[in-house]
Order: C-alpha cells, then sequence, then structure tokens
C-alpha cells in the first residue's frame, strides 16, 4: 500500500478536456474575456434553472460573494455566526468591520445551534451568518423566526451546498441571502467562483452593481463598488460542468453509501445520517471519532492514514475562533462552545471524490477497523 499512490481528501471534477478547448475557441473568436460576456449570461441563466432560484449573481470566488453579500445589505455592528466552518465565513465579516459574534453548534450536524442564538443577541446585532456545514441544511424555520423577532437579517454561507432541497426546496431560498462558492475543491467547480443568491430583482441589480465597481451604465457609478465578476473562462467551464454535475453527486452518494456500510459498527466511530425529506449533494464524508471508544485519537488516526500515503483533512480543526485574530473575542474565550470545542477534536473528513474507486475506500476503511 506504501508505494501506492497518494490519496487526498478530494479532487477536482473535470469535464472532458476537447469540450473545454471548444469553450476557449468561442471566447477567443468572441474576444470577450469577463464583463458579463456570453458565457457568463448563459451560465447565469442556466445555473438559477438547474439550483431552482430566481436571480442569481455569479462572482470570481466565495470570499468576495461573502464581503459584497455583507455589503449590499449593508451590515454593521455584531454578526451572529458559527466558529465551525471554513475560516473565510468569519473574515469576510471582519473585513466590512464587523464583530463576529460565535454561538455553538448543535451535536448532530455540526450547525449552528438555533437554541443558543438569542442568548447572543444585543443592541448592535444586526444579523445572522450560519453555515450550511457539509452540505446540510440549518434549521432554517427557527433561525428565520428568530430572524424576525429581532429584525435581523440572514446571509447563508452556501458554500458546501449544490443543488440540496428540503422537502423538494432549494436550501438557497431561504435566509435573505445565500452566498455560494465554486472553488477547486467544491461538489462544483467553475476553477474558481462564487454566487449570491438574491430573491428580488432590486437586490440583485444591487449586487450585480456591487461587483463591478458599482458601475451601471458607461459613466455612472451609483456606489463605491468592488472588481468581484466572474470571467468568462470560469463561465465556460461552469456551463460544462453543469451538464456533468448530476453524474458527479450519483457517485458521491454511492461512495457516502458504501462508506457508511463499511464503517457502521466500528465503535467509536459516528457519522452522519441523510437528513428526512433532503436531497443532499454529499460534499463531505466526515468521521468523529471518541478517543476513549475508538482506542486512538482523531490524530492518531489522521497520522495513520497518512503514514498509509491517505490524506484525510480535520475540518474544522482548530475553530474559526482559535485563530489568532479572534480568540481575543468574548464569545471565543474556551469553555464558551463546549460542543464545537469537543467535535473539533474528533472530526475527520475522509476521501471523497467522483472519481474515488472501490479499491482505495476498502482500503481505507480496513485500516480504519484495523
Ligand atoms: C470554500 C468556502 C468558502 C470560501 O470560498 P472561496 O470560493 O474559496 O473563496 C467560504 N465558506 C465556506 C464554508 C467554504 O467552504
Amino acid at each position: 500500500m506504501q508505494e501506492n499512490k497518494p490519496v487526498y481528501v478530494t479532487r477536482p471534477a473535470l469535464p472532458p478536456f476537447e469540450e473545454f478547448t471548444e469553450s476557449l475557441r468561442g471566447i477567443w473568436n468572441s474576444q470577450v474575456l469577463t464583463n458579463n460576456g456570453p458565457f457568463h449570461q448563459q451560465f447565469e441563466k442556466e445555473l438559477a434553472a438547474y439550483l431552482g432560484v430566481k436571480y442569481i449573481s455569479l462572482f470570481a470566488n466565495g470570499t468576495l460573494a461573502l464581503v459584497t453579500a455583507l455589503q449590499a445589505l449593508r451590515i454593521t455592528g455584531e454578526v451572529i455566526t458559527t466558529p465551525y466552518s471554513f475560516v473565510a465565513t468569519t473574515h469576510a465579516l471582519w473585513w466590512n468591520n464587523i464583530k463576529p459574534v460565535f454561538v455553538d453548534i448543535e451535536p448532530e450536524y455540526c450547525n449552528l445551534d438555533p437554541e443558543k442564538i438569542e442568548a447572543a443577541v444585543t443592541p448592535q446585532t444586526t444579523a445572522i451568518m450560519p453555515v450550511h456545514v457539509y452540505g446540510n441544511p440549518c434549521d432554517v424555520r427557527t433561525i428565520q423566526e428568530i430572524a424576525d423577532t429581532y429584525r435581523l437579517k440572514v446571509i447563508y454561507d452556501a458554500c458546501h451546498t449544490f443543488g440540496v432541497t428540503v422537502n423538494g426546496k432549494p436550501v438557497l431560498n431561504f435566509g435573505d441571502l445565500s452566498v455560494m462558492s465554486f472553488h477547486a475543491t467544491k461538489v462544483f467547480n467553475t476553477f474558481e467562483g462564487g454566487a449570491i443568491v438574491s430573491h428580488d430583482e432590486k437586490t440583485k441589480r444591487h449586487i450585480d452593481d456591487l461587483k463591478n465597481f458599482g458601475f451601471r451604465g458607461e459613466t455612472t457609478v451609483v456606489e463605491p463598488g468592488i472588481n468581484a465578476k466572474m470571467n468568462e473562462v470560469q463561465a465556460a467551464m461552469g456551463l460544462l460542468q453543469l451538464k456533468y454535475i448530476d453524474e458527479n453527486i450519483e457517485k458521491r452518494r454511492q461512495i457516502v453509501m458504501h462508506y457508511r456500510e463499511l464503517l457502521k459498527d466500528v465503535p467509536g466511530l459516528r457519522f452522519l445520517e441523510d437528513m428526512p425529506g433532503v436531497r443532499h449533494c454529499y460534499s463531505y464524508f466526515p468521521v468523529f471519532i471518541d478517543e476513549e471508544e475508538y482506542g486512538l485519537s482523531r490524530d492518531g488516526l489522521y497520522e495513520k492514514l497518512r503514514q498509509y500515503n491517505i490524506f484525510g483533512r480535520r475540518y474544522f480543526y482548530p475553530l474559526i475562533s482559535q485563530f489568532p485574530t479572534y480568540r481575543g473575542l468574548e464569545s471565543a474565550q474556551p469553555g464558551k462552545m463546549p460542543v464545537a470545542e469537543r467535535i473539533t477534536e474528533q472530526v475527520i473528513c475522509l476521501p471523497l471524490y467522483p472519481e474515488l474507486s472501490v479499491d482505495p475506500l476498502e482500503v481505507i476503511c480496513k485500516l480504519i477497523k484495523d
């Protein structure tokens, strides 16, 4: 096994090379490289239709989309968010001069715990920014009720979700805005890329102005925007990826089913089950190690897999609230978020990508069981 090729936590899904070169020829012919070109327009339309959303704005990446989403709603003061995410979630607040207020997660799916949100609301709170971690939808109804009670905006970091529905309804349609990422490591990629889903034409137009310096027309600048546009190469890639996404998600589903079958009776190892009524996108396969019961720590397992050239990733360790920039905040103090503090020490995400074949998967499970 040692001499085998390394198995990483993910590998990008790529369309056939020849199809992409065909698209590039289109870009060379039109000489339009960016600024809402033909590929951008078509991708925006087809993506909205696929996702079942009314309005979507395409971005250069997910982080710029997060930063812009906060600008679009003029969020200020304090925002309630989760420490259990990729660091960009909180960085987007920081770049907007907003104080992040961390709230603990629930122990089952690791999403922001709605029961703990109200206690963190202050007169400065203007919004809640939860994350659909691992693509599993947050308790969107309860979060909306709290937001309505305190007149807060809700911006979902939906960077782990692609095409996820709850009882047939796209999860992207909840909250005021949802932000997506099409980074190379995500279920759906445009090399790099991102998007904001909005629910009315005015907001969509505002977001489109903001991502292009605030330009509306040739000589009119309506506000101080940024440059966060998706270019034509990214959009062309996105259009091709749409052709294969259902097939890729189905392959991911089958791999997850296989993992669950092989790992179902391992003492001290827990994994996540599908949620009732939810169509998942299977973006990650996290397992949680109870050191005492399993007989080896999470880091012990992580190192053991590495020795066999298998590279799991500890998503999310450390917590965002444990990074130097944020650990001085009152809400970040040790002991304040016991669930997140425990889970961050237990989690490891196993390799999961459409082309992951049965052999390495079975080796991984055997190593975990031995
Ligand atoms: C990937 C990711 C981001 C950042 O997206 P980029 O496209 O890489 O900028 C933000 N939040 C979460 C939860 C992510 O997984």
